[in-house]
């Protein structure tokens, strides 16, 4: 069993004034694995204090030496790969799959920062100005449990590449992951306060960033809710904020399409992360004409998933990160049943021999009607629904009919008509005829799924403001 008991200040593991000791509990069988000792507002505000007095120095830096520090980070963490893939899987029961591309996504995080740097302008002419970028100051990182170490280097990359420094606040599920990436870090051997790390709960550590007047961005990736909380809360210092928030994609399958390579690809996109992922495809949406058959491909491909210890290599579903979390997946899934879903495949209850951890049944629903809550809402579980069309415009139309827009998926026989209709999809990726991920390019949603774009020269962007000089 593992005990964290500090936090990362100025450049140095401190004991928190905080005393408040939360479990860390292995989803895979419930049972206890550690326990993080929480910081308070004192820590919260020990932090700031540091990452705002070394903001003074840090602005100042060249690109070349952030260059070099980034590099440094990518470095440490990728030299301890097999041990961060090991306690993810462990902490939150993420399958060996994608805890392993989770590690390449936060490596990757620091290459993409890199790269943009070497070319991005800090200063330039506009008209007869001198346009500075400059760094926003403080900015306080706020992440979820699901992909966290991935997370926090993105956020972190740019907070750096743009000379700002950082308070970082992670999912207290998280700790000892955290914990890794911080040891990591510390050897990187940056200035002290560049980066703060406060263990803690969302509402004392992440409040106390979110008010705090020497706090000048709020980075932020969680729910829906607790977004709009942050975006509110925001205003009265009048922070910047980036918000990557939840989702409900749609995968539209169009009628050209080829069903054997389609329908265990939306599978994959249904289930990634055992369904515990903001881009998950949890609409699919198929030709009316086509249903039986998709129905058939569904039963074969989802009975053949394999659900269980998330270190095995073949495990495609993993347990529900938490006791609640499972709660929540099968009220969705009572819920489903109770709107006239019908259900194909999976349902309640857990699979028969994984008593003992948070494990959930991979289901699928259809006759779903897009005004269903289990349409509407993100369940975060592995709960695909099916929903028909009978025309690409009716496809399209329900596609959009969300309150989400963060990834969308389209599978056709012809490129052009799939790009077609991805240029009708309100979402800030679209991704055809397969799984993708390019660092490079910026991630984001529309509507309520967020504000602002990450990754790329999109994402430093968002961690720079212009200042014009005029002589
Ligand atoms: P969550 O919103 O419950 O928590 C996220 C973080 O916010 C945690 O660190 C939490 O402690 C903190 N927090 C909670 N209340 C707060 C408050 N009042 N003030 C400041 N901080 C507060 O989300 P979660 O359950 O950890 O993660 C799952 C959610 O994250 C899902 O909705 C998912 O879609 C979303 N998500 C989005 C993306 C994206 O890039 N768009 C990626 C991954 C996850």
């Amino acid at each position: 069993m593992k005990t964290i008991d500090t936090i990362y200040v100025n450049g140095a593991f401190v004991k928190p004034h905080g005393t408040e000791v939360f479990d860390l509990i292995n989803p895979t069988d419930n049972q206890l694995i550690g326990k993080v000792t929480l910081g308070n507002e004192t820590d919260t505000d020990a932090a700031i204090t540091a990452a705002k007095a070394a903001f003074k120095t840090f602005s100042q830096t060249s690109k070349e030496q952030r260059i070099a520090y980034l590099q440094q980070l990518h470095d440490v963490v990728k030299n301890r790969e097999a041990e961060f893939i090991e306690v993810m899987v462990k902490e939150y029961g993420g399958t060996l799959h994608f805890c392993t591309m989770s590690v390449q996504n936060a490596l990757s995080g620091f290459t993409s920062a890199i790269e943009v740097l070497k070319t991005f302008e800090f200063q330039k002419m506009v008209g007869k100005s001198k346009v500075m970028l400059q760094p926003l100051g403080v900015v306080g990182i706020i992440t979820p449990w699901n992909a966290s170490n991935g997370f926090i280097c993105s956020k972190l990359a740019m907070t750096i590449a743009s000379g700002s420094t950082a308070v970082i606040k992670p999912s207290e599920m998280s700790a000892q992951q955290t914990q890794l990436l911080l040891e990591c870090f510390h050897e990187a051997g940056l200035p002290n306060g560049v980066f703060n790390v406060v263990n803690g709960r969302g509402d004392v550590v992440g409040a106390t960033i979110v008010n705090h007047r020497d706090v000048a961005k709020i980075s932020f990736t969680g729910s829906t809710a607790v977004g709009k909380f942050i975006a509110r809360s925001a205003v009265d210092t009048m922070k910047r904020v980036t918000l990557e928030l939840g989702g409900k994609s749609p995968n539209i399958l169009l009628d050209d399409v080829n069903m054997d390579d389609a329908i265990p690809m939306a599978v994959s996109a249904a289930y990634m992360n055992s369904g515990q992922a903001c881009i998950a495809g949890t609409r699919l949406l198929v030709p009316e004409s086509r249903l039986e058959e998709v129905k058939e491909l569904l039963i074969e491909t989802v009975e053949q998933v394999k659900v269980g210890n998330p270190a095995s290599s073949d495990t495609v579903v993993g347990p529900m990160v938490s006791q609640k979390q499972y709660e929540r997946v099968q009220k969705y899934i009572e819920l489903g049943l109770e709107e006239g879903a019908e259900l194909l495949i999976g349902g309640p209850g857990k699979p028969e021999g994984l008593e003992a951890g948070n494990f959930v049944k991979p289901t699928v629903f259809v006759n779903v009607n897009n005004n269903m809550r289990i349409a509407r809402e993100e369940i975060f579980g592995p709960v695909l629904s099916v929903i028909t069309y009978k025309t690409e415009e009716e496809a399209i139309e329900i596609a959009n009919d969300t309150d989400y827009g963060l990834q969308a998926y389209v599978n056709s026989a012809n490129v052009l008509r799939a790009k077609k209709v991805a240029s009708q999809i309100v979402a800030g990726r679209v991704l055809i005829n397969g799984l993708y991920h390019d660092p490079m390019a910026p991630f984001g949603g529309f509507k309520q799924s967020g504000i602002g774009r990450e990754m790329g020269v999109y994402g430093l962007e968002e961690y720079v403001e212009p200042k014009t000089i005029l002589v």
